[in-house]
């Protein structure tokens, strides 16, 4: 077993630890601890919700050898350290074997509130899955994962979460020099579709069928119970990614790099990379640089998941052993989108439901929204604005075509014609926030990160935990992107 922190004294963060992955065995992952960050470590920012989601003191961080332990140069008790194996399809090509090259996953650890989280450190040196990579994330992208996860969960997505950012000096090169960073993630599991893909396409049926079987006991109990626990298994999931889907998409959420080994078991957002939330309105908007033929483009998202789950199938296709058992569950997934989706935009416009009236004027909406590039958050929240204080202006100076959405307005009014007044516009500040992580706003944080100034990311961070609150004191993050952010280039590269 490489261990490169064998000698130095573990710490001890009062965690409880229970580390089922690891029980799997070996087949599943390599052992090894993470690498130290070259020079002095420092904070860069702490999640207090995700602190005491753990159980962890308010300030747990203040620990002798708390920085290091979340930074990878020293050991935390309890911890066994792994990188896991897994592979999965890239770009719509199978890519043959991937796996942590660059995250380990420390163990899992109990929660005060009875459940489990796996924790991870990204950015924690090489693994034998690191393949061309130097195991290293870079502060930027790190600062974006931090952020947007943590967002994410204050919004009511389903997500990985974050409970710090660590950094130092090390350089790392990318298209430009950066500096290196840790992330330490959270999720009850960090496995994948990829993870499925692997064992099935080594031809490693037994062990496919251990971690079918993991998961399934873990997470899916009610599979067991039925005639084909595994074709359940399938159905779950894809339950799970449409629901997911849908609120991706009525938030203007683009995730940027849907490849099958970025896509969680559990239906969670996973492994944030160029990921952006829409700014003007366009469908056929591509957040990621490098994908030259928009594959994950926004308005493609939901067809991109569903073929994601048809290559978990074939991936489980050796337990389920019936290609009809298979498909049967598959298939439902875009009537399941759809509906969610139906009744998310419903939910944005106010009514508990979704109708035939709802449902033509969020067509109607989305048209007008496409062919003026209006600002997708800022519309939703003025919308609701409007209901709330009845204030029509600020939502039609959102247009030029003032007939157009005059008459939309007119017909969104007959259809509130039953609805309580405050309790849609309560409804409404609910589920339209007021602030999302825009690129531009990451990047500022981030440019300050960079002359070691962490107060925005910070602040960010806390504004981010109140999405749908009215915050005066952050007017300017609720605003309109500046010129500039249009010009803003995100790659894969992190
Ligand atoms: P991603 O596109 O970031 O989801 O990563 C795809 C695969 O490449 C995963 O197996 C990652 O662990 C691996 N990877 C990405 N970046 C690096 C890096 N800098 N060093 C090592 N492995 C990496
Ligand atoms: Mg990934």
């Amino acid at each position: 077993m490489l261990n490169r922190t064998d000698s130095v004294q573990a710490v001890d963060l009062g965690l409880t630890w229970d580390n089922a992955f690891e029980r799997l065995g070996e087949g599943f992952f390599t052992r090894l601890a993470p690498l130290p960050l070259r020079g002095e470590a420092y904070w860069v920012a702490r999640s207090a919700a995700m602190a005491r989601e753990l159980g962890l003191a308010d300030d747990w961080w203040q620990v002798q050898g708390a920085l290091p332990a979340v930074s990878g140069g020293q050991p935390l008790a309890g911890s066994a350290p792994l990188a896991s194996v897994y592979g999965g399809h890239q770009f719509g090509a199978w890519a043959g074997q991937l796996g942590d090259g660059r995250a380990i996953l420390l163990g899992e650890v109990r929660t005060p509130g009875g459940g489990s989280q796996e924790l991870q450190l990204k950015g924690s040196g090489l693994t034998p899955y690191s393949r061309m990579g130097d195991g290293r994330a870079v502060l930027r992208s790190s600062i974006r994962e931090f952020l947007c996860s943590e967002a994410m969960h204050a919004l009511g997505v389903p997500t990985t979460r974050a409970l710090c950012v660590t950094g130092s000096d090390e350089p790392v090169r990318r298209e430009r020099l950066e500096t290196a960073a840790v992330v330490l993630r959270a999720a009850p599991s960090f496995i994948r579709f990829g993870h499925f893909e692997h064992f099935c396409h080594s031809g490693r049926h037994e062990a496919l069928r251990t971690l079918a079987d993991f998961v399934i006991a873990r997470f899916y109990p009610d599979c067991r119970d039925a005639s084909n626990p595994y074709a359940a298994l399938l159905g779950a999931v894809t339950q799970r990614t449409a629901a997911l889907l849908a609120q991706w998409q009525a938030l203007g959420f683009m995730h940027g790099v849907m490849n099958t080994d970025n896509m969680s078991i559990l239906g969670l957002t996973i492994d944030y990379g160029p990921f952006q939330f829409m700014d003007g309105f366009d469908p056929a908007r591509i957040c990621n640089h490098s994908d030259h033929l928009g594959r994950y483009a926004y308005q493609r998202q939901p067809e991109i998941a569903h073929w994601n789950l048809f290559a978990l199938g074939q991936a489980l296709l050796p337990l389920i052993r019936q290609p009809d058992a298979a498909l049967a569950v598959l298939q439902p997934f875009p009537a399941l989108f759809s509906a969610e989706l139906d009744r998310r935009m419903a939910l944005k416009l106010g009514l508990p439901q979704a109708s035939d009236g709802s449902r033509q004027l969020v067509q109607a909406l989305l048209e007008l929204l496409t062919r003026e590039r209006t600002d997708w958050t800022i519309f939703w929240r003025r919308l609701a604005q409007q209901v709330a204080g009845d204030l029509r202006q600020p939502v039609m100076d959102l247009f030029h075509d003032r007939a157009a959405i005059d008459r939309l307005l007119l017909q969104y009014q007959e259809l509130l014609a039953q609805s309580n007044r405050a309790q849609t516009a309560d409804l409404m500040l609910k589920i339209n926030p007021g602030l999302v992580l825009r690129n531009h706003l990451a990047e500022q944080a981030i440019a300050l990160a960079r002359q070691h100034d962490f107060s925005m990311v910070q602040s960010l961070h806390d504004a981010l935990q109140r999405p749908f609150d009215e915050q005066p004191e952050h007017a300017d993050w609720c605003n309109f992107p500046p010129d500039w952010a249009s010009q803003i280039q995100i790659s894969c590269s992190s």
